[in-house]
């Protein structure tokens, strides 16, 4: 029975396990939280969603059950507050992480670990550094969500389906992310003979700033984030060898960042650095400097 683990039963994990289950991507789903009401309460609830679906079990778990499961999703801790610093913020979900990883040892060895909670580049390196997994099989949701933010605002800007648009974000999941407009085209046509420069600035920061004026509004983000682990477990469960952005480890930077991999059921498969212009190797190199000042902050 395919199994998924979700750690964190709050608004982010609470809305994967929904996402899974309207989906019919896990036969089983297991939550686990420290706010054990919480967790029963989103359980009982999503209960009511099985009746639409092929997932045959939703359940409170412990972390020896949870430690079983092909897949395990990681969305505790704290979101950043108003006032906050990202330092600040690291060191509160750097421990919380830490204990998660020791929690679930001794893992299912051929289990994927996906790392949601924030700052997701940091704390996916955190999870490598606290489990006996190989480092190919513990990945973080990482510019996936930026990077569609972006072919549907590019999909909108010429009017045509999302699908006749290729984009890539690679980088830091937050401020130092990179779009490749080398490798983005409309309808075949690349973006740089399309877009004036001006344009490619001017999306590329309402993409980065999309999360912060959603928690603006609402106080927090969990659809889109939501909708992309249940795509990445889906390619995972389905070994289907897709290639995605995702949070991975890369030994020239001694970090983990997005870049896109070939993912399939033994997790990341092969790393598919892109050929990149002059700047974007100059960004992708400065937001691997950011990752790691605050990796050692
Ligand atoms: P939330 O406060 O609604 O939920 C967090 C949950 O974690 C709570 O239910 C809490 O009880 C639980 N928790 C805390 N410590 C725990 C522990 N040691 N073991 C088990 N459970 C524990 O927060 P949220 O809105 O769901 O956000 C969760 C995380 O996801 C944040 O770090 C947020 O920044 C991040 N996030 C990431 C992305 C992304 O794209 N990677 C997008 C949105 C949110």
């Amino acid at each position: 029975m395919s199994h998924i683990a979700i750690i964190g039963a709050g608004r982010v994990g609470s809305t994967v396990a929904y996402t899974l289950i309207i989906k019919n991507i896990a036969e089983r789903i297991s939550l686990v939280d420290v706010n054990q009401d919480r967790c029963e309460g989103e359980v009982l609830d999503l209960k009511d969603v099985l009746a639409f679906s092929t997932t045959k079990e939703v359940a409170v778990a412990t972390y020896a059950e949870a430690r079983t499961a092909d897949i395990i999703v990681i969305c505790a801790g704290f979101a950043q507050q108003p006032g906050q610093t990202r330092p600040e913020l690291l060191a509160k979900n750097k421990t919380i992480i830490a204990d998660i990883m020791r929690n679930l040892n001794p893992i299912n060895s051929n289990a994927i670990v996906i790392m949601v909670t924030n700052p997701v580049d940091v704390l996916t390196y955190v999870a490598h550094e606290n489990t006996a997994l190989p480092q190919k099989q513990v990945i973080g949701s990482g510019t996936l969500l930026d990077m569609q933010r972006l072919q549907h605002a590019l999909a909108r800007e010429f009017a045509v389906d999302p699908s006749l648009v290729e984009t890539l974000i690679m980088g830091e999941h937050g401020d130092s992310q990179c779009v490749i407009w080398s490798q983005t085209r409309i309808e075949g046509k690349p973006a740089d003979q399309l877009l004036a420069r001006e344009r490619h600035v001017g999306l590329a920061e309402t993409t980065r700033k999309t999360a912060y004026t959603i928690i603006e509004k609402k106080c927090a983000t969990y659809y889109g984030v939501a909708s992309c682990v249940a795509e990445l477990c889906s390619i995972i469960l389905n070994d289907k060898k897709s290639v995605v952005p995702v949070v991975t480890y890369l030994p020239a930077f001694g970090l983990c960042m997005s870049i896109p991999v070939v993912l399939g059921r033994a997790g990341v498969l092969e790393q598919r650095l892109p050929p990149l212009a002059a700047e974007e190797h100059t960004c992708l190199a400065q937001s691997a400097k950011n990752l790691r000042k605050l990796l050692h902050s």
